[in-house]
């Protein structure tokens, strides 16, 4: 094809492409008739049908006259919604009266929902604030969401309006600044401290009650009898996140709460799982064999260690506020890694089977020893384990709520020792019985010329080289005494599932109306207790 008629083409293609665009933007916004004409002449077509450019469809076709406008000289218009501070409603103003915005505001005037401005025809007042007008509006009129657009400093007035209205609703609620207990929330549990910090506002009410009976000689005991009888009437021990709130009230409220948690934390069902020789695994084929039950995390690259699993132990507490192994035999368990090659040699080539170790020797695959501290929830608790299944969609039993991991290395010290989990939460005691690193050399015979089949030359003498390989050894065995559990933990599992329930609550909600202060601070208190924070997140 010759250039000029190819050009040719290319013109009759984008005059195709221009008329279908212009179709669509009549059938969208109407043939323009009479006045209207010259107005709609003005727009810009692109912004009109989709907005600002948008880089993304851009980049996905160079030439497509569906990526938006990327500024032009042409008209843009749009549908403005501010606030009205003085009578406290929004306004919606109109950049140029097109008959689709006109006639759009015109039916919200004839359901008596606006009002056109006597001075100013391009405005309408809409009563109610800005966010559920803005949300409706996207909702219900139809335009794009370029064509309805607000500014910050609106919204922010708005909010602020709002919010006010929402906090003086329940009688006499002060809207509250930054909670103290938030700041505290995640100290350890260890039920013998003595910190008062309470929250201000609790404690003034504490003492209101407890001044006004002060004639009658106030009796902490009393209220704390009451409270208690409130706390197991209420089933409060299934409701750590209550009792995290209710520690931090006041002094006969901490004492209450501190007493159900006891009782939760002793009627939890805990096990530890020894997990032993644990070994890298590389190749795509190990995937096949991943078990989460005796398997590390997959990586990126579908890695993972893979370890030998000891019998389970569950956990009884006693007395003394720790967990002991109900199974005084299951306690000890030991660890025998075998010979592992320290050096890669020509014997072994790293294919992509079972059991390969990546690019490392053996000796670096390895892995060592590590337990797992599981929380088995009963039906009366709000946290339930995450459902396993394997490759063949078939379910496993379940492995619980993991609450730690506690890794003691390839050959940890001979000794008695203690271990803190990463969350502070936990604190395992233990004793290495036995670690032993056996280094061994072995002398091999290699063939020197690598020749396997000895087809060469019979007459010829076979030379032999003589060749050193090098292995390590780790065994040994560790008993495990008890366990500490701070109850901060189990706060922890409730908090992260409440804090993701409300996350989306408050996505809703945002549509309607801004956040309480009492939204924001709970929320708050949240994202303290599980360390989890999201953009956005109040
Ligand atoms: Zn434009
Ligand atoms: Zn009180």
């Amino acid at each position: 094809m010759e250039i000029s008629a190819w050009i040719g083409d290319m013109r009759e293609r984008k005059r195709q492409e221009w008329r279908a665009f212009r179709g669509a933007a009549y059938n969208e916004w109407g043939k323009p008739s009479g006045q209207e004409y010259p107005l709609f002449k003005s727009c810009c077509v692109k912004w009109l049908m989709d907005g600002p450019l948008n880089p993304d469809r851009f980049e996905f076709d160079e030439y497509t006259i569906r990526a938006g406008c990327d500024g032009c000289k042409q008209a843009h218009p749009k549908i403005t919604l501010g606030f009205d501070p003085v009578s406290a409603c929004t306004t919606a103003t109109i950049s140029h009266p097109l008959s689709r915005f006109v006639n759009y505001l015109g039916r919200l005037q004839d359901e008596g929902k606006a009002h056109q401005d006597m001075h100013n025809p391009a405005m309408y007042r809409i009563d109610g604030y800005l966010r559920p007008n803005l949300t409706s509006m996207r909702k219900g009129s139809g335009f794009k969401p370029h064509l309805i657009s607000t500014s910050e400093s609106s919204m922010e007035a708005s909010d602020s309006a709002q919010r006010a209205e929402l906090e003086a609703k329940p009688p006499a609620k002060k809207p509250r600044t930054e909670m103290s207990s938030a700041a505290k929330s995640d100290d350890p549990y260890n039920f013998d401290d003595d910190d008062d910090e309470f929250e201000a506002e609790m404690v003034a009410a504490c003492v209101q009650v407890e001044n006004r009976q002060k004639g009658e000689e106030f009796n902490r005991t009393g209220l704390e009898s009451v409270l208690r009888l409130v706390g197991e009437t209420m089933e409060l021990k299934h409701d750590p996140l209550t009792l995290h709130v209710l520690r931090r009230t006041c002094k006969s409220a901490k004492i209450v709460a501190e007493e159900l948690a006891r009782q939760k934390l002793a009627s939890l069902d805990l096990a530890v799982t020894p997990l032993v020789d644990g070994r890298y695994r590389a190749g795509e084929d190990n995937f096949h064999f991943y078990d989460s039950d005796n398997c590390s995390k997959v990586d990126e690259n579908l890695h993972f260690v893979s370890y030998k699993k000891r019998e389970s132990m569950k956990l009884s507490s006693a007395t003394d506020g720790y967990f002991h192994p109900r199974n005084v035999a299951a306690a000890t368990f030991s660890w025998d890694s075998g010979s592992l090659k320290r050096y890669e040699d020509d014997y072994n080539s790293w294919g992509e089977g079972y059991g390969t170790t990546g690019d490392g020797t053996e000796e670096d695959a390895y892995s060592g020893q590590k337990m797992r501290l599981s929380w088995h929830p009963r039906s009366t608790d709000l946290i339930k384990p995450s459902p396993r299944i394997n490759m063949y969609e078939q379910v496993l039993p379940s492995l619980g709520v993991s609450l730690a991991e506690f890794h003691f290395g390839d050959c940890p010290n001979q000794g008695v020792a203690t271990k803190t989990s990463s969350s502070g939460y936990i604190v395992a005691e233990y004793e290495v019985l036995e670690s032993n690193t056996q280094e061994i050399t072995e002398e091999e015979e290699q063939d020197d010329d690598g020749n396997v089949n000895g087809y060469d030359d019979d007459e010829e003498e076979e030379e032999k080289k003589v060749v050193t390989r090098d292995y390590i050894r780790y065994s040994g065995t560790i008993k495990i005494n008890r366990v500490k559990v701070d109850f901060g933990v189990i706060v922890r599992e409730y908090a992260f599932k409440v804090q993701n329930k409300m996350k989306g609550e408050h996505l809703e909600i945002l549509k309607e109306r801004p956040l309480t202060e009492a939204e924001k601070a709970y929320y708050r208190m949240l994202s303290k207790a599980t360390g989890i924070r999201w953009a956005g997140d109040p």
